[in-house]
């Protein structure tokens, strides 16, 4: 049995919620749609004429990047240290990803590395939150409002996550989280779009289903006689959510604080008895006023035995990972710059597994699997 790095937790309450749409007979956007973004948004703080349920976290992605209305000859400036889809979203609009560093050990950028990216080209900065870690948030968000440039949170790691008692996704103008198999909130496949401005937010929602007006659409067809007509104003795709999904995020939504609570004990757990390990070095600390979700629980190791430690970890039945390697490195994004940080993370850096439902026995397997690995790959170096 191989311990799995990732993990949801669905049982009897989701597939009650399930049961319910069935009979409901209603499977397609509607009422529990409605009712899980305006929970998600009670949730982010704000208010629920600013979320929109999607389909996934990569098409609200490309939704942000659509609705920045980015071209040719634009930058966007990303971390490297980002998943894939935050550099493809800006390159369908035909601008320019920038890569920055990061920070060596949160993996997150700070203020310093967007800035020094900055150009009059810049028309958007693009930020994650590492493994659940708000990170430099607060200094970015300040240095975009200063610069007048937009300010897109990824928050797909950061469901639960704060800084200074605001919720990740919030700082900037627009934000996504992902709720697919293998996050903390799960629904199967799902996203959340968040849009500070009201007016981009019934834009979002257009885009998000065929460029309709919301008036002709699903929701309402009362606004002529003939109800068929169509009010198309964008070209689009189809990116929403469904009530089937939307009833399993709300349940997962009401048990969030839980499976947060959960995975804080099991990063204590790991923090304590992976202290004294000689050659690991832990995630930094979270700073003051901050929270995480606690998404990632990562080590680094001297890059000479990353891999080998990862093997015997397998072979161990600990299966482990390495997120995200750095994308001016893929060959798609593949340039001759040097960032010196994210390179050397991605050679040292190996993500343990982090779950709610890794029992106390679990978490000390893989401490004795990784200190075993680590104690006999530094031996033999
Ligand atoms: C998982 C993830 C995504 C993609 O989410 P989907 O819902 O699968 O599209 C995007 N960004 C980050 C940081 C992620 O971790």
């Amino acid at each position: 049995m191989t311990i799995n790095i990732f993990q949801p937790s669905l049982g009897e309450q989701e597939l009650a919620a399930v049961a319910e749409v069935f009979e409901s007979n209603w499977l397609g956007h509607g009422p529990r749609t409605a009712r899980f973004e305006a929970e998600f948004a009670a949730h982010l703080g704000v208010g629920a004429e600013h979320t929109v349920f999607i389909n996934s976290c990569t098409a609200g992605l490309f939704l942000a990047m659509e609705l920045l209305e980015l071209s040719e000859g634009d930058e966007v400036v990303l971390p490297s240290i980002s998943f894939v889809a935050a550099a493809n979203a800006v390159a369908a609009t035909g601008a320019r990803p920038v890569f920055c560093d990061v920070d060596p050990r949160t993996l997150n950028p700070d203020a310093e590395h967007i800035e020094a990216k900055l150009t009059e080209r810049t028309k958007a900065v693009v930020v994650l939150h590492y493994g659940g870690y708000p990170g430099d948030i607060e200094r970015i968000a300040a240095l975009c409002r200063a610069r007048g440039v937009p300010l897109v949170e990824d928050a797909a790691c950061a469901v639960a996550s704060t800084a200074g008692g605001t919720t990740c996704g919030t700082f900037g103008d627009i934000a996504m989280w992902s709720f697919d198999a293998m996050k903390i909130l799960v629904t199967g496949d799902g996203g959340m779009l968040y849009l500070r401005d009201a007016d981009l937010a019934r834009r979002a929602r257009r885009l998000a289903y065929h460029g309709l007006e919301q008036s002709s659409g699903f929701s309402n067809a009362k606004v002529s006689h003939r109800w068929w007509e169509l009010d198309v104003r964008d070209f689009a795709r189809r990116q929403i959510g469904n009530d089937l999904t939307a009833a399993i995020g709300l349940v997962q939504l009401s048990r969030l604080k839980d499976f947060v609570r959960g995975r804080a004990e099991v990063v204590a757990r790991y923090d304590r008895a992976l202290a004294d390990v000689a050659g690991v070095r832990l995630p930094p600390p979270l700073p003051d006023g901050h929270t995480s979700s606690y998404y990632f629980y990562w080590v680094q190791l001297d890059a000479a035995i990353r891999d080998a430690v990862a093997a015997d970890l397998l072979a161990a039945g600990v299966y482990t990972t390495f997120r995200y390697p750095p994308l001016h490195k893929v060959r798609a994004y593949a340039s001759d710059e040097v960032l010196p940080n994210a390179e050397r993370a991605a050679e040292e850096t190996l993500c343990l597994p982090l779950h709610q439902s890794l029992s106390e026995t679990d978490v000390r397997t893989v401490v004795e699997a990784v200190r075993g690995a680590v104690a006999s790959r530094r031996a033999s170096t």
